[in-house]
């Protein structure tokens, strides 16, 4: 277990506190104790963040902790039983031992504060921060956020409920959530994320026991399998990451990959986190054609060099094999499940066009898909009040990430406004500013 100073003083301290937590589920809505709407002095708030992930729990924090906002006067709307739930469940089914993105992207305020964090260079145990761009490890990472919500009192914010109705007043918004409650808040925040949407390939068949999709939060936890040889398709480093957790269990896999693996250290360009890059995309109105450059800019179904090696390795211990060709078909036979694959490139790792592969099991780790987060709610939202969207469906905001003013947006609904970047923690942090500038900017006024 790789730890340092801080980190080590942390968890000892988590760890007593989750063994006095009570553990209160969605039904507990009606006790004053452990329904945190109801602490709040009125259902009336300043702000209201809708979507308790990384996103959203930084954009919680920056106000409290930058613009000033009593941690009694904002709520974070999530209907996970914690805040950070999906972005918990996610990074754990992957198996992966650290992120992707440098040390200095994380939820707290100042920049190093989790280098800081990982203690004293010196005291430090190798592998806690990795690399030149001190890649943090998961548990550390996820400890800074524990000691981030516990700052800034967020714990206390969080509403578990699911927003329904969003509907903007004269002086407020009124959120109407799935289980009827009202809540009044002067300014919303929608970061909701894409965790809800896993990409569902037209071929699979849903609702079947042996097809899992490792971003599906009601199945994923069952991704223990016992026998035959298992199946992962997607090309990005979560189907990389997975396909080892397997073959570190011992077990058989195949990864079926439509391209070549692509090699890239981050998911974008990190020009695109600054002035570099940043300014082509400021300069450009046309909301299409930023949405080409958001599409050319990331470099999705990408592997790091680390993750490369680790699959070579995989490789060469004859566990896992690695099919190349985009899967037509699918079908059961007694020995388990079939894939077909319909194309496939001339590279080494390519199969020949009607390869069948068979497994026991198949995972799929094919992201998010790519339309508009939201579903019906911001459906609605737009239907009714008008809201102005790109042809891709996103919206158009302002320069405070307003879209409508009283409406701001994170995450993928800001990327037309925030780059390539907007979805990870960089563009947490981003929105973060953009945020605490509206709440010094705009008052109470707008
Ligand atoms: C496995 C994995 C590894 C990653 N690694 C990195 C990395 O190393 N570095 C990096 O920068 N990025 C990384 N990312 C990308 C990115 O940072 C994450 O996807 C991030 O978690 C997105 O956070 P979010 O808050 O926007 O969305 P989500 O995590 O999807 O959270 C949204 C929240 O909104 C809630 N919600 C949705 N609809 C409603 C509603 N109507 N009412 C109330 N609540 C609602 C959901 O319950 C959820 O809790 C990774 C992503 C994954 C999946």
């Amino acid at each position: 277990m790789i730890m340092g100073y801080h980190f080590r003083v942390w968890q000892a301290l988590r760890m007593n506190h989750v063994a006095h937590e009570s553990t209160s589920g969605p039904d507990d809505a009606s006790d004053p104790k452990k329904n945190p709407l109801t602490m709040f002095e009125s259902n009336s708030l300043d702000w209201l963040v809708v979507g308790g992930g990384l996103h959203g729990v930084h954009l919680a924090a920056r106000l409290v902790g930058e613009a000033g906002v009593a941690p009694s006067r904002l709520g974070i709307l999530d209907p996970e039983e914690q805040l950070l739930d999906c972005w918990r469940t996610f990074t754990a089914v992957t198996g992966m031992s650290h992120l992707r993105s440098p040390g200095v992207h994380h939820l707290d305020l100042e920049p190093f504060s989790l280098i800081r964090f990982a203690g004293q260079r010196r005291h430090r145990t190798p592998g806690l921060l990795r690399g030149r761009y001190k890649l943090p490890a998961l548990d550390l990472f996820n400890a800074h956020c524990d000691r981030v919500i516990e700052r800034y009192s967020l714990a206390g914010a969080h509403v578990r409920d699911h927003a329904k109705c969003l509907e903007p007043q004269d002086d407020h918004v009124r959120v109407t959530t799935r289980r009827g409650q009202q809540i009044e808040a002067r300014r919303v925040v929608l970061a909701i994320g894409a965790g809800g949407q896993p990409a569902w390939p037209s071929w699979a068949p849903r609702g079947e026991a042996y097809v899992h999709h490792v971003f599906d939060r009601v199945k994923n936890k069952e991704l223990s399998p016992t026998e035959g040889c298992l199946l992962v398709v997607g090309g990005g480093i979560s189907a990389a990451q997975v396909a080892l957790r397997f073959v570190a269990q011992g077990r058989k896999v195949c990864l079926v990959v439509r391209h070549p693996l692509r090699v890239h250290r981050f998911d974008s360009d990190p020009g695109w986190l600054g002035p570099k890059l940043m300014p082509l995309f400021r300069r450009e109105r046309r909301p299409d054609h930023r949405r080409r450059i958001l599409h050319e800019a990331r470099h999705r179904g990408s592997v790091t060099p680390e993750v490369l090696r680790a699959l070579r390795a995989a490789q060469s211990t004859g566990l896992l094999e690695i099919h190349q060709g985009a899967v037509s078909d699918l079908s059961i036979a007694d020995s388990g499940i079939c894939l077909s694959l319909a194309s496939a490139l001339p590279k080494s790792d390519a199969r020949k066009p009607g390869t069948v592969i068979e497994g026991t099991h198949l995972y799929l780790a094919t992201g998010f898909a790519s339309r508009r987060p939201g579903g019906a709610l911001l459906d609605r939202l737009v239907a009714d009040f008008d809201l102005p969207c790109a042809a891709c469906g996103y919206p158009i905001v302002d320069d405070l990430l307003r879209w409508h003013p009283r409406i701001h947006v994170s995450g993928p609904l800001a990327e037309l406004e925030l780059g390539p970047v907007s979805r990870n923690i960089a563009g947490a942090r981003r929105a973060g500013n953009r945020l605490v500038a509206a709440h010094v900017r705009l008052g109470w006024a707008a």
